[in-house]
């Protein structure tokens, strides 16, 4: 008989083979010898009251073989000389994991990324950190394995669909992620071991015929009648296709425009925008858990906030504990910030965005940039910091204490932002009905985190990129655009994706109906 139980324990004791299989000796009533094999396929942590403890489900087998644990197979085929050949434009998460799909499926993907690889990509990031100099092509958003390399690699998704989101994991853990991935409730890959998983997939794809170009841009469509026949790069010229999956990512504004310009339906979409929050990881451990020492058992604190202020969420995003705050702009003149950690999550610092939700009455003084309105917006706001922060890369800052009680700070404290902070009211650089609502936020939180508003908490300007302010419309069961037979918007740039996992989701599914469509074409 094969059962599933929970176990809970100290964090001392949950990895302790014996006293796990004495618990399960115990609350299964049965001689030790019936126990002939038990396998955790879950960990979380239950912090709500002192002692926090961790929860672990464990399969047990009993008076039978437990049976082994197979990673999904791989059914990868040769595509070098395939029928059909496909554009895959932007190697991030959903290009990755569509021409991955694609190759299972006996298609040959052309990947073409204006970033460079991840060893090439690193230049660029000491680049930004250290000279305050951006890359247009290459940077904490452009690159081999889009924004998700270079970031805290947390997996979690709203995605029902677990049975699809495992298969991820299993592909993650094939290409070199670490296993626990597999049964962690919040589980995540860490910054210093993104890029070797994302280059795996790169050989990966190359091994099996398909073809990867970096430092490639995608400057047009080559469209004919009302189908895509290719794309125009501006490095090789002409590259056709049978079909074009576009998945570009949020950050790229010169593909909205160029759809914009070339009338293919594009649509506003609303986002979010606010600053990121840096607090000492000790103070988020003894907050969430309870003034209980963290030890090497229990991982650094994390926290989820949200809060409704005057209409409109207010809410933490992409929270990176044991992380650092990074320079995200994809532009000079520019000042946009985000989150990474490494696997083990052991920086001085906790971050996180937070955010308030961005409507299209809030864009309307650019309600002349049509579906470009809310992009516009979030490129004056990133650009009016820039400009407030000296124009570097140096980022306005606050302490949260004086934000909150309108109050410039006469000092700031320690940060791991590289580039650099200087002190600034926020209130003369954000929009006033989102610092209004900032504030009530997190004068919210504060209560919620009892400590929260501490004296060495920092906020920093701007996180903006928190999701595409554009939708690419795409047709629901097809999903091919609309109006262009063979292009196939994919991602978190196009709307349809927000984060690694559902990202890599949306393009495995996307190369699915590409196949559909090219047997039913040709
Ligand atoms: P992207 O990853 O943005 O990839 C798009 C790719 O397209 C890029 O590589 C870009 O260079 C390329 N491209 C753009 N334009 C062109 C063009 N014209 N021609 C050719 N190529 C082009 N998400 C999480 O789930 N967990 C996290 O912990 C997390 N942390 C993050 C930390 C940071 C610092 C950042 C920036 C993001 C983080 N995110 C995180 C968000 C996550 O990275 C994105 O949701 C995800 O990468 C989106 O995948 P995508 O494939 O749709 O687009």
């Amino acid at each position: 008989m094969i059962i599933e139980l929970e176990i809970k324990s100290l964090p001392q004791l949950a990895y302790d083979g014996t006293y796990i299989r004495n618990q399960l000796i115990k609350q299964l009533a049965v001689s030790p010898d019936e126990i002939k094999g038990y396998r955790p396929v879950r960990y979380s942590i239950d912090a709500r009251k002192n002692p926090v403890y961790i929860i672990q489900r464990i399969k047990v087998a009993i008076g039978e073989e437990l049976p082994e644990d197979r990673l999904t197979p791989l059914l990868y085929k040769p595509v070098k000389d395939a029928r059909h050949r496909v554009a895959v434009v932007g190697f991030g998460p959903a290009g990755m994991f569509a021409a991955l799909r694609l190759i299972e499926l006996g298609i040959k993907p052309i990947v073409l990324e204006r970033g460079f690889d991840v060893r090439t990509r690193r230049r660029d990031l000491k680049a930004v950190n250290r000279d305050h100099i951006v890359h247009p092509d290459s940077n904490y958003c452009f690159g081999e394995g889009g924004a998700g390399t270079y970031s805290d690699g947390k997996l979690y998704t709203r995605s029902t669909k677990r049975g699809d989101v495992s298969r991820i994991y299993d592909l993650l853990v094939h290409h070199g992620a670490n296993p626990f991935i597999r049964v962690d409730a919040h589980p995540h890959i860490g910054t210093n071991k993104l890029p070797g998983v994302v280059q795996n997939i790169r050989e990966r794809i190359l091994e099996h015929g398909g073809e990867i170009y970096f430092g490639t841009r995608v400057v047009d469509f080559q469209i004919s009648g009302d189908h895509v026949q290719g794309v125009l790069t501006q490095n090789y010229g002409l590259i056709e296709a049978e079909a074009v999956i576009l998945a570009t990512g949020h950050s790229a504004r010169d593909i909205f425009e160029l759809l914009y310009k070339r009338n293919i339906d594009i649509q506003l979409k609303p986002f979010a925008l606010g600053v990121r929050v840096e607090h000492p990881q000790w103070l988020i451990d003894r907050i969430q858990y309870h003034g209980m020492e963290r030890g090497e058992y229990l991982p650094a604190a994390s926290y989820k906030l949200v809060h409704q202020a005057m209409g409109r969420g207010v809410y933490s995003f992409c929270m990176c504990p044991g992380g650092f705050i990074v320079p995200a702009s994809t532009a000079q003149g520019e000042i946009v910030v985000n989150g990474m950690s490494p696997s083990k999550r052991d920086g001085k610092y906790a971050n996180s965005g937070i955010v308030v939700e961005i409507r299209p009455e809030d864009v309307s003084d650019f309600k002349h940039h049509g579906p470009l309105a809310a992009l516009r917006f979030q490129q004056s706001v990133e650009r009016n910091v820039c400009k407030a922060g000296g124009n570097t890369q140096t980022a306005p800052a606050q302490r949260l204490v004086d934000f909150v009680n309108g109050k410039i700070s006469t000092s700031l404290p320690s940060c791991s932002y590289i580039p650099g902070i200087t002190s600034v009211s926020m209130d003369n650089v954000l929009p006033e009905f989102v610092t209004k609502r900032l504030k009530e936020g997190f004068k919210a939180f504060g209560k919620k985190m009892n400590g929260y508003l501490h004296e060495d908490a920092l906020i920093i300007a701007t996180e903006s990129r928190t999701s595409s302010p554009v939708k690419i419309p795409r047709h629901s069961d097809t999903l091919m655009h609309p109006k262009i037979g063979g292009l196939f918007p994919s991602g978190e740039g196009a709307g349809y994706a927000g984060g690694i996992v559902s990202a890599a989701l949306d393009g495995e599914r996307v190369a699915e109906k590409v196949y559909e469509y090219l047997h039913s074409r040709y």
